[in-house]
């Protein structure tokens, strides 16, 4: 008599799916408008964040209005940050943020200056990184007040 299967039919062939897939991880995401519909660019962010592969948007955080930093004349912001879960790498998401930045128009002019859109990864899981041009957690986030706010916010939804 031969020993029973381990495992029979689709079964047998799930775990090693599964396992293939690299874990996601949290990443903060900070969107901010001060040119044209700022309401719109906001929710096309979004929209194209959520429709990133192997990314789900899980929480918005409210939209919160600023003046601008920098000392320079232009209009306020609006400003809102939102909660990926993604399997993509730290420098795969900035690539897809500026890509996002550029669909919405963006022109990058002067560091301080207006923009339809500016998305700067905040967190992204426990991750640090220190590349000329990704820093992780944002080397931003102890001056903005608002960043730490929607933070909490977003935290607080936590489940
Ligand atoms: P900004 O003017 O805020 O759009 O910043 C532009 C530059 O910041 C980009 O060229 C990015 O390569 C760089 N950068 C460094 N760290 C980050 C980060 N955590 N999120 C987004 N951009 C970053």
């Amino acid at each position: 008599m031969g020993s029973p299967p381990i495992c029979s039919g689709s079964q047998a062939t799930l775990p090693s799916k599964l396992e293939s897939r690299p874990p996601r991880e949290r990443a903060y995401v900070a969107l901010g408008s001060n040119l044209g519909d700022r309401a719109a660019h906001l929710r096309k962010a979004r929209e194209a964040l959520a429709s990133l592969p192997d990314t789900e948007l899980v929480a918005a955080s409210a939209i919160e209005e600023t003046a601008p930093l920098g000392g320079m004349r232009q209009p306020s912001y609006l400003n809102q940050m939102v909660l990926l879960e993604t399997g993509l790498e730290p420098r795969r998401l900035l690539e897809a943020c500026q890509a996002i930045e550029q669909q919405e128009g963006r022109q990058r002019t002067e560091r301080w200056g207006p923009r339809t859109l500016d998305l700067d990864i905040v967190r992204f899981g426990d991750r640090r990184v220190s590349d000329s041009d990704l820093i992780i957690p944002h080397p931003e986030l102890s001056d903005r007040d608002f960043w730490r706010r929607e933070l909490a916010e977003l935290n607080s939804h936590e489940r």
